[in-house]
Formats: C-alpha cells, structure tokens, sequence
C-alpha cells in the first residue's frame, strides 16, 4: 500500500534518508524506532509530502504521491497525523476541532459532520467532552481529540510522531490503548514510537533505523530477542 523505492532525502548536504526501499501492506502496523536524529520523522513526514525527497518514489496505492498535477493540501489532508504536539485549534470545541475539515474538503453538511465526530469522540472514549476547548482538557484528552480529528478524513493511513512523548506518564496509556484498538479494527499504520511495549504487543513489524537508513526490519519478536544488526543491539541495550 505504502512504497518505498530507492528515496534519498537531503538537508542541505546532509544525507537524513539514504536509499530507503520498504513496503508496507495494507492493514500493517509498522513501528519506527532508532536513535535520536535517526531519520523517524523525516521518514514519516515524507509519506504525506510533509518533506520533499531528492530522488527516488513513493507510491501509495500504487500510485506516485509526487506525480504532477495533485492537489497536495488536498492530499495531505487526506492521510492521518498525529504528532508529539496535539495542535489542536485552540478556539474550537472538540467536536469542531473534528468537523472543520470534513466540512471544507469532503463537503460534509455540519450536521453530517457533527455526527460523524460525535461517533469519533465516543470511539476514542470522549463523547462526553465534545463541547469542550482543548484547554479544558487533559494532555491524553487532546491527543485522542487529534486522533479523531485525523481519523475525520478517513484516510487510508495513520502516521504517528511520538504521540505519546509529550504526555505525563499517566496518560500515555489511554492513548496507546486508542491506538492498539485501531489497529484492532485494521487500519494500517506507521509509528514512531518509543514505546516498546506498544511494539511489542501490537506491531506487525519493526523497522529500525540509524543514520538516515533502514538497518533492521523485523518482526518484534525478531526485533526485541534476536537483534540482528550491531547498531540495533547497542540501541536495544541502551534503552533497557
Ligand atoms: P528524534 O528521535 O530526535 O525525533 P528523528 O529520528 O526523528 O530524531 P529526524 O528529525 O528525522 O530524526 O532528523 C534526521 C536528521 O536530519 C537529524 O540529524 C536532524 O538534525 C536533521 N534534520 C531534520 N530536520 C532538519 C532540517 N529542517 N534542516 C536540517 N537538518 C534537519
Ligand atoms: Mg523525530
């Protein structure tokens, strides 16, 4: 579903992607991890044209995501993120932080869009806070709000950027847990994540990366017990 083939990223003359070739399936959960400067984001990021590429493809759907004549906003819309920062619109109600782009890009009625995000707020356990500003919530309250938010669009995939890196620890699982039961219901998604746990228990596969390259990919149990690549296991060692 997702295509990687032989993508170089630059910034500058720093090589932060250096011939990335993986393939992620649809309905696949895939968790990034690697040391700091790695390359996680900058992978991600470039999945919904976030970040520009200097060679190579991606495909989505089979289908080229730099191929002239798309509407990128469009686009990037259409593809699920949640980053470390919920940014979430600070002068909208949860319910219309998850209606307004429904409304200006899928030309949802506001009562068609209310009750769609009504149905995404009781999804990740927040039905209840629909009328509420992101201030009047908690941390995990917002980032579940963002993840319905970007749920809105139904996109095809959900990328995730250290959605829990910013949370106080007590809240990290309530957002983990939306996460797993999405994953649950087949949605393909890639993050990153330093949470192993979460890798642990509902990764399909782990990528790992190091210096701008893909250095490992395998099955978390693989990953975890059986680190292949040097690097891979100073990582594993170092966070444990
Ligand atoms: P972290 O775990 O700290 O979030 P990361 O693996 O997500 O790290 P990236 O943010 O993808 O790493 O960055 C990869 C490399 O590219 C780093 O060396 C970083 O300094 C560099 N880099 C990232 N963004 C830019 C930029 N806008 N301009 C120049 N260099 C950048
Ligand atoms: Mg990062």
């Amino acid at each position: 579903m997702i295509r990687f083939d032989r993508v170089n990223k630059r910034y500058g003359s720093y090589a932060a992607l250096t011939d990335i070739n993986e393939q992620i399936q649809r309905g696949e959960v895939v968790v990034v991890c690697g040391p700091s400067g790695s390359g996680k984001s900058t992978l991600i990021r470039t999945i919904n044209r976030l970040e520009p590429i200097h060679s190579g493809r991606i495909l989505l759907d089979g289908q080229d995501i730099h191929r002239p004549g798309l509407d990128v906003n469009a686009f990037r819309s259409g593809i699920g993120f949640v980053f470390q920062q919920f940014n979430l619109f600070p002068h909208l109600s949860a319910l219309d932080n998850c209606s307004l782009a429904p409304r200006q890009l899928r030309g949802l009625t506001r009562e068609q869009a209310h009750e769609q995000s009504l149905a995404l707020l009781r999804r990740v356990g927040l039905g209840h806070k629909a009328d509420a500003l992101p201030a009047q919530l908690s941390g995990g309250q917002q980032q579940r709000v963002a993840i319905a938010r970007a749920l809105a669009m139904q996109p095809p995939v959900m990328l995730f950027d250290e959605p829990t890196s910013a949370l106080d620890p007590e809240m990290v699982g309530e957002v983990l847990a939306v996460m797993k039961d999405l994953a649950a219901e087949g949605m393909t998604m890639v993050c990153v994540t330093h949470e192993m746990g979460f890798a642990r228990e509902v990764a399909d596969r782990v990528l790992f990366m190091d210096a701008g390259q893909v250095l490992e990919r395998a099955t978390p149990a693989e990953f975890f017990n059986r680190p292949q690549h040097p690097r891979a296991q100073q990582f594993l060692s170092d966070i444990r």
